[in-house]
Formats: structure tokens, C-alpha cells, sequence
């Protein structure tokens, strides 16, 4: 490394704004280290900085779904809804920024293009596409896991004339879609959440569909004073309940199996879940993730659900999901979805029966017809879980690519750090709970843990951290055993990475929940961090 090069160096760079990197930043200075966070974007929130799409909106409530860590803050924000719009989870991360005083320690438009690890200087040298370099004895990759957007390879997508705009990087100008004949490609739950916004400003909307997806109405709502009181009453004691529930979500959690009930209450439970709204649709029986037969009673009634909002039987045929269980893709929460199908200038084209055959400069082609378009919208969703790592080079000991290393699927201990690649830390990493739960939790879990563990590791004065190669095949077996006795390895989901041409198939989150997880870390940290080789510098000598 030459030292005219250098244009930074810190204890511990961290790369991403997001809600990992802000509360990373947080805790990092708490440590007592000089820290610096690269941001591709030009300010904080990472995907709710780019998932700007009219109807982006979450789908975790909000009085959950923020940070835990601090009651003043948790006392003095306001939501406005039941369930935040993406425009004001933007407004509190900058006021999360602005409270905590982060923005000094941010440097945004700087996209991170390699993270290479010098192992004589025991450093990490991280270098950005404007060819600025940094160095950095610890680093946090808190690059978000639906960050890196996935464009559909269809042919003739270049040729297109008129806007095209991707869900997961919709700009930040505001766009007038008002009569337009649009194009939507994606039925997940971007496409659902954009599709009737959509459909309200179009003049014709085209929902090119593929598969179709189990939604549960949201009912959003604006904030109810009283529930928010009640929350606010006993927050601290709420979080920690909710960090008992395997999502890390408060919320009433079915103990029974759905078979071992009678049909009529089955029915009445379903019904009382699909009036209340939201995706703890899915949490009524224990087993509806498990087995095929207590799932399909869940499946069958948000069908009939369906068939009962659309109109046009045919229509409403193609908009039942029969191809996978409910709940084994991510579910959905939408508000007037099915409906919006009701609407004379909405079309439903469906893509099994016409495949999508190319783009040209006016329009797209499915099977034989050309549907004429001014815009084009990609809800086509992201390279998940480990896109935005595997965007950057990073090479670790001995030369050792991350590319190379995770080329048949990405192997780490605990989610948090992968052999080969010493002082690396991942937050939400894949083989973890990460996007099964309030990522917000999932978040705060491993920063805490991430913080924990350089704390130990100064007082030390310890040089390296290194996860084992034998912890880590036992983590990963672990993981992959786990997903295996679950109906989510059913379903060709970006769980498993199927939505990304020439990614390996493995089912990459760790299905275990919150407690259990948190639990095996903990028990990790207290038994001196077992599983992870620590070096430490003494007079002269390196010693394990
Ligand atoms: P997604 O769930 O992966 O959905 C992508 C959609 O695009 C699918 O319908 C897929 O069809 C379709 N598609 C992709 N490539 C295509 C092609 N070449 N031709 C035709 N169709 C194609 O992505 P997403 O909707 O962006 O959601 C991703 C995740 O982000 C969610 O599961 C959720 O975790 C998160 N999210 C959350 C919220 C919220 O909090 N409310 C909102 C948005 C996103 P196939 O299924 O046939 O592949």
C-alpha cells in the first residue's frame, strides 16, 4: 500500500447509511472508535432511499418497525400511520442522523467498488469508483440485503423509447405518470404496492404477471392516538416481548396446529386475521409453515378471498397463487390490490400463457400481441441477501475472493463473518435471521453484538478476529437443516436466490427466529467468542 495513496484511515469503516450503518456509526463511537461510513446513495436510509415508488410503504408496524435503543428518541417520533409510508421512514432515518449527529462521519455519493485485506498490515484497504482509498482496521459491510435491484434480462430492454423506472431505484425527481399507458413487470411486494397507485394515474395499465402472490388487505390506517399511547407507555417492555417472538414482531402467534381445530374456527380465526390486516395473517397456527395440508386451509381461503374481491372469474383464476405454499414466498400486505383489477383500464396480461418475448422501441411483446407502452415499470425486485456484497471485490487473506469463496452459495458463522476474511463483520448477513423478521431487530441484534465484540477485542488489544472454518460449516449445516423441515424451501423464491440468472440455489436466511438465534450468539460472545480465532499482539509475538 503506498501512503501517498491514503486519503483515510480509521479504526472501522462502515459501508452503508442504511438503518445498519446509522446505528453502526452509533455504537462504534460508543467503542471509542474513529469511524467512517461510505454511502453510495446521497443521503441516509438505504432502501427506503431508494424505494422511492408511489405506494412504497412497510409492511412491519410502525411502532415496530424503529430503532429500540433509545427511549427518548422512541418517545419523541411521531408516526402518522399504521404502517409507515416510505416518505416518512426517509424523514425519521435523517432525524435518527440529525439526533445522533451522524452526517459528520458519512460520505455519500462514494460507492464502494473493492474491500481488500492486507494481511501484513493486518488492514482493510476499501476503495471507491471515484478512486478515493480508505484504511481501516475493522469493517462492517451494512450494505442491506434488498439493495442491490434486480433489471430482467429481456431482450430489447435498451431499445425501449419511452421511461423506464425500477422499483427498487426510482428517481428522486418527481415523475408525472398521469396519462400514460404504462407497463408493470413484478408481482411481488413492490408490484402490489405500485401497481394501484399506478393504476390510478394511468391512462392504461399493463400488469405483466408471471406468478402470482398471496396478499393480505393492510388495513392501514391513520395512527390511532390511544394505541400509540399504549405503546409508548411501555415501550421498552414491548421490545423486549417482541424480541421473544421468532420475527422479533409483537403479535399474537397461533400455538395450535390449524388441523387440530374445528373448520368453523378455523374459518372464523382466518376471517378475524384478514379483518385485522397484515402479514401476521400467516402467524394463526403453528404449523402452516410446516406442513403442506394445515397450509393449504390458509392458501385456500385468501383464493377464495380473491375470487370474492375480482370481478371477472377468469381474471380472478389467474390472480390465485396455486403454485406454492402461502407464506413461503414473503407474503404481501397491499391495500386495494385485487381490487384494482375491477378497473376498466387496468389489463392483466398473463405471462405463462403469453411469454414475455421482447421490448421494443414503442412497447413490449407478449406471446403474439404488442402492447404499446410510455412507460415501462420494473417491480422485478433485487439480487437479495448478498447482491450488494457480491457487487464489490473483496479479496481477504491469502488472496482469497469473497466471489470465489461463496460461488456455491455464501457460507458465514452466525451471518456475521466468513472465514478467510479476517475483521469483517456482516450485519444481516446471509445465515441469518435477517429478512425473516423486523429487520429492524435483526439490525440492532448484530450491531450489538458487532460492538460487543470490538469492545472485547480492544481491551485485549487483540489484532484479528477470524471465524472458523469448522464453525462455519457447522453454522451452515445448521442453517441449511433448519430450512429443510420448513415449507420455504417449496416455494422458487429470492430466498434462495432462483430470481437471479446463474446464482446458486440455497436457502440463504436462517429460519431459527430471533430468540434462538440471539440466544446461540450470545452464548458465542460469553464463551469467549467460541468459534473464532483471535489474534492477539504480544511484545513482538503473534499469539492465538
Ligand atoms: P420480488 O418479490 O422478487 O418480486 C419480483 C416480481 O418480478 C415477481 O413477480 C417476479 O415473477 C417478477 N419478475 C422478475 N423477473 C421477471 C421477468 N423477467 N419476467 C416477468 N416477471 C419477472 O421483488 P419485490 O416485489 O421487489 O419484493 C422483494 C422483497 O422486498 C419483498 O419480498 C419484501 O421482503 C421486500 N419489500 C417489502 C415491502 C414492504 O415492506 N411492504 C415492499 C416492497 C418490497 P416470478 O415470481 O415469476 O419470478
Amino acid at each position: 500500500m503506498s501512503a501517498a495513496s491514503v486519503t483515510g484511515k480509521f479504526d472501522i469503516i462502515i459501508v452503508g447509511a442504511g438503518f445498519a450503518g446509522m446505528y453502526m456509526l452509533y455504537k462504534a463511537r460508543e467503542v471509542g472508535l474513529s469511524a467512517l461510513v461510505l454511502e453510495t446513495a446521497g443521503g441516509v436510509g438505504g432502501t427506503w432511499f431508494w424505494n422511492r415508488y408511489p405506494g412504497a410503504r412497510c409492511d412491519v408496524e410502525s411502532m415496530q418497525y424503529s430503532y429500540s435503543f433509545c427511549e427518548e428518541l422512541q418517545q419523541e417520533w411521531q408516526w402518522s400511520e399504521r404502517y409507515a409510508s416510505q416518505p416518512e421512514i426517509l424523514n425519521y432515518a435523517n432525524h435518527v442522523a440529525h439526533k445522533f449527529n451522524l452526517f459528520r462521519d458519512i460520505r455519500f455519493n462514494s460507492r464502494v467498488s473493492s474491500a481488500i485485506f492486507h494481511e501484513g498490515e493486518r488492514v482493510w484497504q476499501l476503495s471507491t469508483d471515484d478512486g478515493e482509498h480508505y484504511y481501516a482496521k475493522w469493517c462492517v459491510m451494512a450494505t442491506g440485503c434488498l439493495s442491490a435491484a434486480q433489471r430482467p434480462n429481456i431482450p430489447g430492454l435498451g431499445t425501449f423509447k419511452g421511461e423506464i423506472y425500477h422499483t427498487g431505484n426510482w428517481p428522486r425527481q418527481p415523475i408525472d405518470l398521469a396519462g400514460r399507458n404504462i407497463g408493470a413487470i413484478g408481482t411481488g411486494s413492490s408490484g402490489i404496492q405500485v401497481i394501484p397507485e399506478l393504476a390510478k394515474l394511468a391512462k392504461h395499465l399493463y400488469v405483466f404477471q408471471r406468478t402470482p402472490n398471496f396478499s393480505i388487505p393492510a388495513r392501514n390506517q391513520p395512527m390511532d392516538s390511544a394505541y400509540e399511547a399504549e405503546w409508548k407507555q411501555s415501550y421498552a417492555e414491548r421490545r423486549t416481548a417482541a424480541r421473544k417472538m421468532p420475527a422479533g414482531i409483537l403479535s399474537h402467534i397461533g400455538t395450535n396446529s390449524a388441523l387440530a381445530v374445528s373448520p368453523e374456527d378455523r374459518l372464523a380465526e382466518y376471517e378475524r386475521r384478514w379483518a385485522a390486516g397484515g402479514t401476521g395473517f400467516t402467524a394463526a397456527y403453528s404449523d402452516l409453515l410446516k406442513y403442506e395440508d394445515a397450509n393449504s386451509t390458509a392458501a385456500e381461503f385468501v383464493r377464495k378471498k380473491i375470487r370474492e374481491v375480482v370481478t371477472d372469474p377468469a381474471v380472478a383464476n389467474l390472480l390465485a397463487p396455486v403454485n406454492h405454499p402461502i407464506g413461503s414466498k414473503r407474503i404481501c400486505a397491499d391495500t386495494d390490490y385485487f381490487a384494482t383489477f375491477n378497473r376498466q383500464n387496468v389489463t392483466l396480461v398473463d405471462l405463462r400463457a403469453n411469454p414475455l418475448q421482447e421490448v421494443s422501441e414503442h412497447g413490449l411483446t407478449a406471446g403474439t400481441q404488442l402492447y404499446e407502452l410510455d412507460t415501462l415499470v420494473l417491480a422485478t425486485g433485487f439480487d437479495a441477501i448478498t447482491g450488494a456484497l457480491s457487487k464489490i471485490d473483496m479479496v481477504g487473506r491469502q488472496a482469497l475472493s469473497l466471489k470465489e469463496k461463496w460461488q456455491n452459495g455464501p457460507n458465514t458463522y452466525l451471518g456475521l463473518m466468513t472465514s478467510g476474511f479476517p475483521n469483517l463483520f456482516i450485519v444481516t448477513g446471509p445465515g441469518s435471521p435477517s429478512v425473516l423478521t423486523n429487520v429492524i431487530v435483526a439490525i440492532e441484534d448484530n450491531v450489538k453484538w458487532i460492538a460487543d465484540c470490538l469492545a472485547y477485542l480492544k481491551t485485549r488489544g487483540a489484532e484479528t478476529i477470524e471465524a472458523t472454518a469448522s464453525a462455519e460449516e457447522g453454522w451452515m449445516e445448521h442453517v441449511g437443516q433448519a430450512a429443510e423441515g420448513t415449507l420455504y424451501i417449496k416455494a422458487k423464491s429470492w430466498y434462495l436466490g432462483v430470481n437471479v440468472p446463474g446464482k446458486p440455489v440455497v436457502f440463504m436466511p436462517y429460519v431459527g427466529g430471533v430468540p434462538t438465534y440471539q440466544k446461540i450468539c450470545e452464548e458465542v460472545a460469553a464463551d469467549g467468542y467460541r468459534g473464532f480465532t483471535i489474534e492477539v499482539h504480544t511484545e513482538g509475538l503473534r499469539t492465538r
